[in-house]
């Protein structure tokens, strides 16, 4: 007899679907897995073999043939053993074969015939839900994961038996619960916020109107330095509404992501821990895969010894140079606002400022804050023409860079809740275009 069943796997930076087809017939007895799949792929008829016996089906000697396809990588990842399992027991003669079309089941196994929950759930559920398939068997433990993606029945099961029941219409599909899918949408607010980090200012007003202006940050500074400021940068996030979850929970459970320590997702932002060259993760894909209004803090250290732009900074400038090389391109070309970490003049004078400076988010933003760039030039003063033109003279510079320029200095008016001056503009100014300081090695 031969039946066909559907599982998920994790393939390189996507998901796909796997079909698992078994055949069984009389000849000599034995269990193959083929397909050109992974080795732990392959490992999983014992499991499923031993499962099986000892949750109580009889399987007289035959030979059973399992196939996987399509053809699958060497790290690719999949929990394909319920699935096995179920084909196994449908080309026995246990389960009616039409009982498994329209669904995809996922789910490792115990010896005993338990199933154990699994990583990247929610990541199966939505390419399921995708494909236009409309039931899933999951771990009873992943049941609210996968049922967070509405189109699907889920059914959550301890145990081979507990899904031969769902297929049989034995066992109720799993009930939604909106509290259960809240929960694992939302995440916990860091304990800290800019107002509790007592060095680098500018870096912190940088932070505070980047979460404003919904613009990404380049932050230049100290692993630990750098830490800290992340975390705190999440408390002045706003909100976001589950719609905006639910692509946030995609993001953070596509395969490159969930095997990268370097990328944390977060509600509405996202963190890069080393923005020099990156080999894991492409960034550029990554950039173009974040939800509209997601704000990207890109960290990296200043220089090979790490004082720049201290006076203490040891390095010559082509060191600097060839330091700043590695950067990568994706992160520079989306960066609107960069900055130094560290002990600037402003920081030794204003150590510690009274009061809380930095407002924590309000609690929904109302919109997704991007400021079109069609009103940039219309609504500029003449006088504040004059301040940029002043302050772009004699240097090569970008259309970026000028764009966002004006919309940080628009930005920067608004905390302070007036028009757009001189002064708002040199500080956007600052942040906006990315230099390091001749040195005189530079010049040899
Ligand atoms: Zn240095």
């Amino acid at each position: 007899m031969y039946c066909k069943t559907i599982t998920c796997a994790r393939s390189g930076s996507e998901t796909i679907l796997l079909s698992v087809e078994a055949d069984i017939r009389n000849g000599l007895p034995g269990f193959t897995v083929c397909g050109a799949v992974s080795q732990e792929m392959k490992e999983s008829k014992e499991r499923v073999r031993i499962a099986l016996e000892n949750a109580g089906f009889l399987m007289p000697p035959k030979r059973i043939t399992v196939n996987l396809s399509p053809e699958t990588k060497k790290n690719d990842r999949s929990s394909p053993d319920l699935a096995i399992a179920l084909s196994v027991l449908s080309a026995y003669g246990y389960i009616p074969e039409s009982f498994l079309n329209d669904i995809a089941v996922i789910g490792d196994l115990s010896l005993d015939g338990t199933v154990k929950p699994v990583k990247g759930v929610f990541s199966y559920a939505c390419e399921t839900e995708k494909s236009g398939i409309k039931r899933i068997i999951v771990p009873f433990e992943n049941a609210a994961e996968a049922a967070i993606c509405k189109g699907l029945t889920v059914y959550g099961v301890r145990s081979v038996k507990e899904a031969v029941f769902s297929l049989s219409g034995e066992k109720e599909p799993y009930e939604r619960d909106e509290k259960a899918a809240d929960e694992l949408l939302s995440e916990k607010r860091p304990d800290i916020d800019l107002n509790d980090v007592p060095y680098a200012l500018k870096s912190k007003k940088a932070l505070y109107y980047a979460a404003r202006a919904h613009v990404n940050v380049l932050l230049l500074g100290s692993e630990d330095a750098c830490r800290k400021l992340c975390e705190a940068f999440g408390n002045h996030i706003s909100e976001i509404s589950n719609e905006e979850k639910i692509k946030y929970l995609k993001l953070k459970n596509t395969p490159d992501i969930t095997e990268n320590k370097d990328i944390e997702v977060h509600n509405g932002y996202v963190v890069i821990k080393s923005a020099m060259n990156s080999r894991k993760t492409d960034l550029g894909a990554l950039y173009r895969a974040l939800p509209e209004g997601c704000v990207t803090v890109a960290c990296a250290s200043p220089c090979p010894c790490g004082a720049y732009p201290d006076k203490s900074c040891i390095c010559t400038g082509s060191r600097l140079k060839s330091h700043y090389a590695k950067l990568d391109k994706a992160v520079l070309e989306n960066t609107a606002i960069y900055t130094h970490v560290g002990y600037g003049l402003s920081d030794i004078l204003s150590v510690r400022e009274s009061g809380n400076v930095f407002k924590r988010s309000p609690e929904i933003r109302k919109n997704t804050g991007r400021h079109e760039s069609a009103d940039v030039n219309t609504s500029l003063s003449e006088e504040n023409k004059r301040t940029l033109e002043r302050l772009f003279a004699g240097r090569p510079f970008s259309e970026r860079e000028v764009m966002n320029t004006i919309k940080l200095a628009k930005v920067i008016a608004g905390t302070e809740e007036s028009e757009v001056s001189a002064k708002h503009i040199e500080e956007a100014f600052s942040y906006c275009v990315f230099s390091i300081e001749k040195r005189a090695a530079d010049e040899e």
